[in-house]
């Protein structure tokens, strides 16, 4: 009880932080927040919450990937949504840029480009600096093996905001096991220092993304050695989120129609189960991370361990805001309300995003939601949840 109280007013001491730093989103945000209110005291006559502007969104650019990590889905699945290959256009560099205008008036301030792997996408240099240029904040996450001397300076140059790179293990071998890439440790760390290199005035915000499993949960303290050497200043721990397909089905079965993302179906004999051992890597890394002045992020330092090694994030009980201050367009066009509720929306190709939330869908996805909140089976693995 006391570490969920502590947790809340830690939430919400970071909120506020936040809101003195950008008062105008903080007032978006506000809003949308007594919308959701509105609309869960008035639930009964189905009242939907009128959303005029989001916060943050995500544009899949590929689903694509060359790595094959034993922890992700990516590589092994044809779509987030389906099993079997989409036989549909995937956006263009001109439909992207089109999503990004639609953003851009919902006054979207912060954009992720994701993938699959984001830079198997030839032009995402190009889709970054037009997002710069309509002021949001870009963000990739890569794996790094195809990064050069000439996508560094690119990139660099384009006004990207921050970066996220991911290893797993400082051990070469390990790292590329896990990555199921034999070159892939060399390949990673030569990114990170190619955008140093570029980076000169260290404009970039830089972080390494460790994803946890039984593979490395002896040797997770090594990675701030790792981002120590290359003068990385922030390293986030993933625990892996695993569910069934079984919970997915419950998922589809509440929303009548294919809803839960296939993305973290992954088996869970991956998820480490020592908790002792787990917690003297927690605090070795809280002890290194202290000498080299580094900060750590992710729910392996913040959550509890029981429930991790149990692959359950959320608390049932914290209402979840993301679906109404976000939206995700992957690269055939289809806008969701989360990564892992993949509700359509609509289709860019068919609708504008601000015309999506004033839809029908939208309307019917908010009814559900907001009347079930505490039963969507997906949503207790989701490790992206926003609680309010
Ligand atoms: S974790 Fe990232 S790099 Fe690895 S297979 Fe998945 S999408 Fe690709
Ligand atoms: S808890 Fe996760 S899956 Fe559920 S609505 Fe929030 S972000 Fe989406």
């Amino acid at each position: 009880m006391k570490t969920k109280i502590f947790r809340i007013i830690e939430m919400y001491k970071s909120q506020l932080e936040s809101a003195k730093k950008n008062p105008e989103l903080a007032k978006k945000y506000l809003n949308t927040k007594i919308q959701v209110k509105k609309a869960r005291l008035l639930s009964k006559i189905n009242y939907t919450p009128k959303i005029t502007g989001i916060v943050s969104a995500k544009l899949e650019v590929t689903q694509n990937c060359n790595s094959k990590c034993v922890t992700c889905n990516f590589w092994k699945i044809n779509t987030l949504m389906n099993e079997e290959p989409i036989d549909q256009e995937k956006l263009s560099f001109e439909e992207f840029k089109k999503v990004i205008d639609q953003l851009n008036e919902l006054k979207c301030q912060s954009l992720q480009l994701i993938g699959g792997e984001t830079l198997l996408y030839k032009r995402i240099t190009e889709l970054i600096e037009y997002a710069t240029k309509k002021g949001m904040k870009s963000n990739i996450v890569t794996n790094g093996l195809l990064m050069t001397e000439e996508t560094a300076e690119k990139i660099v140059n384009s006004g990207l905001h921050s970066i996220v790179f991911s290893i797993d293990a400082k051990d070469p071998e390990l790292n590329n096991k896990i990555r199921g890439v034999s070159k892939a440790f060399e390949l990673q760390t030569k990114a990170i220092q190619l955008i140093n290199k570029y980076d000169k005035n260290n404009k970039i915000h830089k972080s390494i993304n460790c994803t946890v499993s039984v593979h490395n949960a002896h040797v997770l303290n090594e990675i701030i050695d790792i981002a120590h050497e290359l003068n990385i200043k922030e390293v986030s721990y993933i625990f892996l989120s695993t569910y069934s397909k079984e919970i997915k089905n419950l998922t589809d079965k509440m929303f009548g129609k294919p809803t839960g993302s296939l993305e973290f179906m992954t088996s869970p004999s991956l998820i480490p189960k020592d908790i002792k051992k787990l917690k003297e890597q927690k605090e070795l890394i809280l002890k290194k991370a202290k000498k080299y002045n580094i900060n750590i992020k992710g729910q392996f330092l913040t959550g509890k361990i029981y429930d991790l090694v149990n692959a359950v994030k959320r608390d049932k009980n914290l209402f979840c805001m993301l679906p109404f201050k976000f939206i995700l367009v992957d690269v055939y066009g289809y806008a969701y309300p989360c990564d892992m509720l993949r509700y359509k929306l609509g289709n860019i190709r068919e609708k504008s995003l601000k015309k999506m939330f004033l839809s029908n869908e939208f309307k019917e996805f908010s009814k559900i939601y907001i009347n079930n909140y505490k039963y969507i089976e997906i949503c207790k693995y989701c490790p992206l949840y926003c609680p309010v």
